[in-house]
């Protein structure tokens, strides 16, 4: 197969050769995102490769089906940015990667709660400068503390597991309960519960249009004060504007996000020589409470070696004509 990846770095290119090394697809990298602009680099191929960013909207896809690709692979878990109802009218196969290690995933949302919590970022900066003062940076223990889960879903529930270890109090909340989370000695929240009662929430269900700012300036309000929030999902799920609001009353404790609403314009590139227009991402970054990952959560060895495998299987199965294990279904609305 003659495959198009795009929004490749240097990792990608290496795990992506790895991977394909006893596959033999012909494999030509691009630096560019998908989008309106780029979709003609794709004309010649029979598969693209798309990341979080990149933009399968219907006009891309369109553009796309008047070219000879047929199969569309995620090397990611959230298909957010793909119109699935516009990929099966032009006929395209979807692929994804459904698991590969949700303990990448929720690890770093461990390490960004407990960052925030404990200030390491700025105990960082001070002890760098021979600052050892502790003014401002105390946190409080994690230990017998409730932290809600929102989408007890694979990353949700190997969360849960990690705060149990603390000896925290887990609730969820997931439209779907399930037994194995349930199986951790853990219950779901009553209605009203994650909000009263919740010192931490951690985000972990995937964006539709349905959790698109679940967390808003209504349940900001009504969330304990000063509780910590940690989004390593997507960042949809959260409309920043209402959390700088509630971080700047008090209301929200800190916050923690490794995803961000507009981050297709920032992340994954060095802008550090650049003025960054984005005045809400910026007013953000002021907080001394909120810490921002660049989208980092799945960056393990572990997890690109899995992503890899997987969308390099992905490809094998469409081009043998097989039936694709990570195919993702359009559902009507
Ligand atoms: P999963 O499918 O195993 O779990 C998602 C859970 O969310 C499911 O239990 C589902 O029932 C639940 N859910 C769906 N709609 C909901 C709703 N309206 N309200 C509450 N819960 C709802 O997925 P996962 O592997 O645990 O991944 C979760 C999300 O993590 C992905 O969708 C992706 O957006 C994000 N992710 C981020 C990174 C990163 O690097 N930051 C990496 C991988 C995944």
């Amino acid at each position: 197969m003659n495959v198009a990846v795009f929004s490749t770095k240097r990792y990608d290119r290496e795990f992506l050769n790895a991977a394909n090394a006893s596959a033999g697809h012909r494999i030509t990298y691009f630096d560019e995102p998908l989008e309106r602009e780029t979709v003609a680099l794709a004309g010649e191929y029979d598969a693209v490769c798309i990341f979080v960013n990149d933009k399968a909207d219907a006009g891309v896809l369109e553009a796309l089906s008047r070219g000879k690709t047929r199969l569309i692979a995620l090397r990611c878990t959230g298909f957010n940015n793909v119109d699935l109802l516009a990929a099966a009218r032009f006929g395209f196969k979807v692929v994804r990667v459904v698991t590969y290690s949700p303990y990448s995933v929720a690890e770093h949302a461990v390490a960004l709660l407990l960052a925030l919590n404990r200030k390491i970022h700025r105990a960082y900066n001070r002890t760098r400068d021979s600052n050892f003062s502790l003014e401002g940076l105390m946190g409080f223990d994690l230990y017998g503390k409730t932290v809600a889960v929102v989408g007890t879903g694979r990353i949700g529930r190997v969360f849960a597991r990690i705060m149990l270890g603390f000896g925290c109090e887990v609730i969820g909340y997931d439209k779907h309960p399930s037994a194995e989370f349930e199986a951790l000695g853990v219950r779901y929240a009553q209605p009203g519960e994650i909000g009263a009662r919740a010192d931490i929430i951690s985000l972990h269900c995937p964006l539709t249009p349905e959790t698109h700012h679940i967390i808003n300036a209504d349940a900001l309000s009504r969330a304990k004060r000063g509780a910590l929030m940690v989004n390593t999902s997507r960042g949809g799920l959260l409309d920043t504007e209402a959390a700088i609001e509630a971080l700047k009353s008090g209301q929200l404790g800190g916050l923690a996000i490794d995803v961000y609403e507009q981050e297709a314009d920032l992340f994954f590139r060095d802008l550090s020589s650049e003025i960054i227009s984005d005045d809400v991402f910026q007013r953000l970054l002021a907080f001394p409470n909120v810490i921002v990952t660049g989208h980092q959560a799945f960056f393990t060895q572990e997890a690109l070696s899995t992503i890899c495998e997987t969308t390099i299987n992905s490809i094998g199965e469409f081009a043998a004509g097989q039936p694709l294990s990570n195919e993702i279904m359009a559902q009507a609305p």
